[in-house]
């Protein structure tokens, strides 16, 4: 993947800009509250049709009436723009090649990863999170798999709405058996994906952890099924465990196993990351995490994703930091790195940098020769 301009029109602060991205490093630096994240967020936007706001309404530049994006890359040698316009309360519009592309079709067409600070808390606190995750990254991987998912929890709210009037006494039990079928065959497709990919992320992510810890620490990732132990082979007797829990899910008015619940745990050397992992150890799982969901996206697609890293190397230490730039520097993955400080990079000859001033982008060529 790489991607060799942006153009955003009314994105958030951002009310005109244009700009060419060097093929390997990119670094925004600015101030708090310029734009630096609303960049990033763009992009990611563009790959997974999701950002940090609730609404679409919060993307579009405060007093206008729409938002646009304009994105050039190539994807495995072949050129593509894509183009998506959000307007408040309206449907998405999106072209791809100037051809219409429905919201859902989106997933896999540009695929980046996003690394944050909030990613350093992951392993505690809510698994919504960690779905997310693992979902993003098995998504831009497998359009099917998107695809699966989004029918699965489309059934799911469904089921669950039933299952209310049941409890209501306004449907009868049996109405659940046609869900349940629908239900059990595209569970059972989500959770093989997802049981696939944490096996290849647990090894992937193990093999960055020791490089990071100077072959300290083991990673592992596990992937833990919502109330079932783990004898029960969910991936072929999900209708059997949906029909034995009928009642239990009748009086809470909600399905009570499934994908939407399940959770990732992660061990770094046999202890509990989120029990007794310090600060340090998460951070370095973090970083693993992030660059092997790197390693897997190329894995499956043939390709690296682009890589947005907002805000993270204040969180790393100067020799994480250092181990981050060489991996990206040898393995030739495109980076936007955002950053309130040049000190955490080296000085010379190190792609593009950019200033991010209030909306505005400034580029600076060689800027460490010029004084600044
Ligand atoms: P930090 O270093 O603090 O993370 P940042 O440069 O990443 O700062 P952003 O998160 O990109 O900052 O936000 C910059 C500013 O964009 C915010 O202060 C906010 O006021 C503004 N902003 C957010 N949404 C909109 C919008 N829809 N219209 C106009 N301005 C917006
Ligand atoms: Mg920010």
């Amino acid at each position: 993947m790489r991607v060799t301009e942006i153009s955003l029109t009314d994105w958030r602060n951002f009310a005109a800009v244009q700009l060419k991205f060097d093929d390997a490093i990119n670094i925004f630096l600015g101030l708090n509250a310029q734009g630096k994240t609303n960049l990033l967020e763009a992009i990611n936007f563009a790959s997974l049709g999701r950002g940090r706001a609730v609404k679409d309404a919060e993307f579009v530049r405060w007093g206008q009436s729409s938002a646009l994006l304009r994105i050039k890359f190539f994807a495995r040698s072949v050129e593509h723009v894509l183009a998506i316009e959000i307007s408040p309360n309206k449907r998405r519009r999106i072209l791809f090649d100037a051809n219409a592309l429905k919201p859902r079709e989106l997933v896999g067409k540009l695929n980046s990863v996003l690394f944050s600070p909030e990613d350093l808390f992951m392993f505690k606190g809510s698994p919504v999170a960690r779905r997310k995750f693992l979902d993003a990254e098995i998504s831009q991987a497998s359009p099917v798999y998107f695809a699966n998912l989004s029918r699965y929890n489309r059934l799911v709210d469904q089921r669950n709405n039933l299952l209310k009037k049941i409890r209501d006494g306004f449907a009868r039990a049996d109405e659940l058996d046609l869900w349940d079928e629908q239900l059990a065959e595209v569970a059972e497709k989500v959770l093989a994906k997802r049981l696939a990919a944490v096996d290849k992320l647990n090894f992937l992510a193990n093999l960055m952890q020791r490089r990071i810890s100077a072959h300290k620490e083991n990673l592992s990732v596990v992937y833990e099924v919502h109330g079932q132990d783990a004898s029960n082979n969910l991936t072929e007797n999900f209708l059997e465990a949906l029909r034995s829990r009928r009642f239990v899910d009748i009086k809470r008015g909600s399905t009570t196993l499934g994908a939407h619940l399940d959770d990732l745990n992660f061990f770094v050397n046999g202890h509990e990351l989120k029990l007794f992992g310090s600060q340090g150890q998460m951070r370095t799982a973090a970083l693993a995490l992030k660059l092997s969901e790197l390693q897997f996206i190329k894995s499956e697609t043939g390709e690296y994703p682009l890589l947005l890293l907002d805000d993270v190397m204040s969180e790393l230490d100067a020799s994480r930091r250092e181990m981050l730039l060489d991996f990206l520097r040898r393995e030739k993955i495109q980076t936007l790195i955002t950053a309130t400080d040049r000190a955490y990079f080296p000085p010379r000859s190190f792609g593009k940098f950019f200033f991010v001033t209030a909306g505005t982008l400034t580029e600076r060529v060689n800027s460490f020769a010029d004084g600044h």
